[in-house]
């Protein structure tokens, strides 16, 4: 039989009467022992227990198709574009019904209110 130390792979070459079955043997060289199963009717073989492959984790669901429709702005999203609608509708208002006092103040906006025929 021929053994390899699993420490430092010194080899040996052991006659098989040597080894019967199981049996622990030891390195010359390193000291190293471990245990040596002969392969044979007294070996006793490597196995693996049978046991139930555990269960695969569970996938997570498909994710559901995205609707074709926008989601709806948020209460307060639709609020600030409200205000944002009614400062600039206020804003050309008083732009618009003072202009007068504006072309004052502003001489170069005449050719604005000229052009929108509001030139007194
Ligand atoms: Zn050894």
């Amino acid at each position: 039989m021929h053994l390899d130390c699993p420490n430092c792979a010194a080899s040996y070459d052991v006659p098989d009467a040597l080894l019967p079955g199981r049996r622990r043997v030891r390195c010359a060289r390193c000291g190293h022992q471990w245990a040596y199963a002969a392969p044979g009717p007294l070996a006793v073989p490597f196995s693996v227990p049978e046991t139930e492959a555990p269960a695969a984790p569970p996938r997570p669901a498909p994710l559901a198709p995205r609707p074709l429709v926008p989601p709806r702005p948020s209460r307060a999203l639709r609020l600030a574009w409200a205000g944002s609608a009614l400062l600039l509708a206020v804003g050309l208002i008083a732009a618009l019904a003072l202009h007068r006092p504006i072309a004052r103040v502003w001489p170069p906006s005449l050719r604005l209110y000229a052009a929108l025929g509001l030139a007194r």
